[in-house]
């Protein structure tokens, strides 16, 4: 049974910059035609020698955040239905909004483990702020810069370890 890992969330709160993150030393073997990945949903990653299937939601996106709140829960509720391990990214540089406590009542119900990841949290000037969340009550609580890469390591290691 393969692993497949969603990255689901708001527009612009930085889900295509950690898919890419994740994939890239692998796409930069297989793909050598420029371009090719920017359109990817799908790709394989691996850490510490576990391969597993990410997934890209938000096909959607368009910058901003006035999108229909139906067409999220649909993008979300297919990621769900499909994967077996769902990070949810929040942006901390936006705080906690209300699509956000919407996606993760989706969330919640799936009964799937959920991985709750502060974004754009690029210095520890961020930290403190990114505390908000807690409010959300998730257990797996993580704070990342997917621009930089920085607490991608700490998040992969759980992820994969409750595989
Ligand atoms: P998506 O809509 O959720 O897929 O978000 P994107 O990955 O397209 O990122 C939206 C914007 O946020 C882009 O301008 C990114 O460069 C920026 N971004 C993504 N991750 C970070 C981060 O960790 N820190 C900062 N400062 N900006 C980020
Ligand atoms: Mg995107």
């Amino acid at each position: 049974m393969s692993n497949i890992v969603a990255i689901v969330g708001r527009p612009n709160v930085g889900k295509s910059t950690l898919f890419n993150r994740l994939l890239e030393r692998r796409e930069a073997i297989v793909d050598s035609t420029a371009g090719v990945t920017r359109d990817r949903h799908y790709g394989k990653s691996d850490w510490n020698g576990v391969d597993f299937t990410v997934i890209d939601t938000g096909g959607y996106d368009v910058g901003t955040d006035d999108i229909f709140e139906q067409e999220i829960r649909k993008q979300v509720q297919l990621a769900v239905d499909e994967a077996t391990s769902i990070i949810f990214m929040v942006n901390v540089e936006e705080g906690l909004t209300d699509t956000d406590q919407e996606i993760f009542e989706l969330l919640r119900k799936s009964n799937k483990p959920v991985y709750l990841v502060v974004n754009k949290v690029d210095s520890s000037k961020e930290e403190l702020p990114a505390t908000e969340f807690y409010q959300l009550g998730v257990e797996k609580y993580f704070t990342l810069s997917s621009a930089t890469g920085s607490g991608t390591g700490e998040l992969l290691d759980q992820v994969v370890s409750d595989f």
